[in-house]
């Protein structure tokens, strides 16, 4: 620690030690990296307010310059302003040669700029996401010339943030683009005071760094602060990006409608809708590939790549690579190095609750970072998106299958998926006519495991009069799901009437074959109880299975009529023919 630095905490020691509250400051310096876990922990021991406040400047008395910055910045988040003040004219001008310069861009003058900005250092464990930084940068050279915006949107945990973080990592952007400095503000959900105190905390920051700071009150009211705001990034900081982490709403938003340099991460695409000047997005991909996936679990365990348990492989697949999951499982092994197994089979079992960490990430376990997602949906989509359980995994579905799901116009059911979609609560496959709809796995075990309730599925009605039998993309998904459906909705009396229904032994077998039709009889009979007749089924369709593929698809009922006459496949069958017969 720079000498001026230290003298300063010495000096101060004892105002610090009275009013800060260390539990929140120490949250924001262990995402800057410059405070461990273990650190924390020891000190969040102590007794005492006073006694942790005393361990905290012990400690960092003992810590580098970015100790001392990261905890400055701490101080303005947490609006500690006056005694932010006091130390604001020791803070180090440069960091220590560790980080003076390094191959990608990232110089000693990226490191000051970002962090009096108060951006986020890389977290502990980082892997490189190229394709993704590259587009970001590329999107902020455009706001070379003017202000504008660039979203940064993907679902919970994809990385968005360390993402943005990372864009601006890099000295010829800044110098080139954002001369003024790069500003960053965590926002999350938060209603009007609460922004109000942060746009306030930005202002006093931006103007404790000007060489003669202002004198002014701080601002009354949503309207003067953000005015303050606009005069501080038009005259003063003009060229200067604000980077707006985690938005979830488009009020917040309109609030940095003062025609800056913005950059947003959000699960929600469409915010900047409501919002003037030139827009850009960069849709961040939910996960890693699998070699990305094992290197964070790699390095977290401090093994190499090939040296990785069976297991680990699995976990990352199970979780489809999103990058928050990986690295809580990742920060828990590094404790438990002997729980791999352990861990997979939570993962596996959906006992999101069980997989927590301890720091920094801003939500404490994953079903809470999910759960944030569904909760600011209004109260009768919530409900809508939680009946998405009865989807199959990596099955894509047309909206039409939704609509009967919900019994909804589709073109009302249309909307509200688009909605889901720009929340990144959905997926969509548009190079498909009619759009496929679908979850991810992770979003689809949460609603599964909290929706344990039956669902009551308005099947019933749509198929009174006999099921679908057109083959256009709604009737080949219920013709392959129906069952599993009616199956999982305990409607029991439609299963078996289908199940035991020719025609629809029939249907089925032309479009899907038999093959899934005896799947249907071995996975849903059980539930039926009528061994009999489920025997006569499956036999009918094993002794006539080769038939059955051929095309043109044979006469059903011609086969059925060589079936026992006490099965009641042959009974069916019987019924049709005299039918015919009469009719002709
Ligand atoms: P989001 O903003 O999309 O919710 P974050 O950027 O906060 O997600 O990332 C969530 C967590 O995932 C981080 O706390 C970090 O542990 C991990 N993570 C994200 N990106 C990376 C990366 N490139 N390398 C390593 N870990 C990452």
């Amino acid at each position: 620690l720079e000498e001026g630095a230290r003298s300063c905490l010495l000096r101060f020691r004892h105002r610090l030690e009275q009013d800060i509250k260390p539990s929140y400051l120490m949250d924001h310096m262990i995402s800057d990296g410059v405070l461990t876990v273990d650190e924390e922990e020891r000190i969040s021991n102590k007794p005492t307010r006073k006694d942790q406040a005393v361990a905290l400047l012990e400690l960092l008395l003992r810590k580098d310059n970015r100790g001392y910055i990261s905890f400055y910045n701490a101080l303005v988040k947490e609006t500690y302003g006056d005694l932010a003040n006091l130390l604001h004219d020791d803070l180090p001008q440069t960091l220590p040669g560790a980080y003076k310069s390094s191959s990608d861009g990232c110089t000693s003058y990226v490191q000051t700029v970002l962090s009096e900005g108060g951006v986020p250092q890389r977290p502990v464990v980082f892997v490189s996401r190229p394709e993704f930084v590259n587009c970001v940068r590329e999107k902020l050279y455009r706001l070379q010339k003017e202000p504008g915006w660039v979203t940064v949107f993907g679902m919970a945990g994809s990385g968005k943030s360390v993402l943005a973080a990372e864009a601006v990592r890099h000295h010829g952007l800044i110098e080139e683009c954002f001369p003024g400095g790069i500003h960053w503000l965590s926002i999350g959900q938060l209603d009007k005071p609460d922004l109000m105190v942060k746009i306030q905390s930005l202002c006093f920051r931006l103007e404790q760094s000007l060489d003669s700071p202002s004198l002014h009150r701080p601002p009354n009211s949503l309207d003067e602060a953000k005015e303050r705001l606009r005069y501080l990034t038009l005259r003063r900081y003009p060229r200067s990006l604000l980077i707006l982490d985690d938005i979830w709403d488009s009020t917040v938003l309109k609030a940095f409608d003062i025609h800056c340099r913005i950059l947003l991460t959000t699960r929600n695409r469409s915010l900047t809708d409501s919002v003037s000047g030139a827009k850009y997005e960069v849709e961040v991909e939910s996960g890693l590939d699998e070699k990305k996936g094992l290197e964070i679990l790699a390095l977290y365990t401090n093994t190499k790549l090939h040296g990785l348990p069976e297991e680990a492989r699995s976990i990352v697949k199970e979780c489809k690579g999103s990058p928050l999951v990986v690295s809580l499982i990742g920060a828990l092994l590094k404790e438990k190095p002997n729980r791999w197994r352990y861990y997979l089979n939570q993962l596996q079992q959906k006992q999101f609750k069980r997989i927590r960490k301890s720091s920094s990430y801003d939500y404490d376990a994953l079903d809470q970072a999910m759960d944030a997602s569904i909760e600011v949906l209004p109260d009768e989509h919530r409900e809508l998106y939680k009946d998405l359980s009865v989807l199959e995994k990596d099955i894509k579905v047309p909206a039409k299958v939704l609509s009967v799901l919900w019994d909804l116009e589709p073109e009302h059911v249309e909307d509200i998926l688009e909605e889901f979609v720009n929340k990144s609560l959905l997926f969509v496959d548009s190079n498909n006519k009619p759009h496929l709809y679908y979850l991810h796995d992770l979003q689809l075990d949460f609603l599964v495991e909290q929706n344990r309730t039956q669902l009551e599925v308005s099947l019933d009605q749509h198929y009174r009069d006999g099921p679908p039998t057109s083959g256009d993309e709604e009737c080949l998904y219920w013709i392959r799901f129906l069952t599993h459906h009616m199956a999982k909705a305990n409607l029991s009396q439609e299963l078996y009437s289908l199940m035991f229904s020719l025609d629809w032994v029939s249907i089925k077998a032309q479009i899907m074959g038999p093959a899934h039709l005896i799947n249907d009889y071995v996975e849903y009979g059980p539930i039926l109880d009528k061994e009999v007749m489920r025997s006569q089924f499956q036999e009918f369709l094993s002794l006539n299975g080769h038939q059955l593929e051929q095309r043109p698809f044979p006469d059903v009922v011609q086969l059925a009529l060589s079936q026992p006459h006490t099965s009641e496949v042959y009974r069916q069958a019987l019924l049709q023919a005299q039918d015919r017969a009469s009719t002709g």
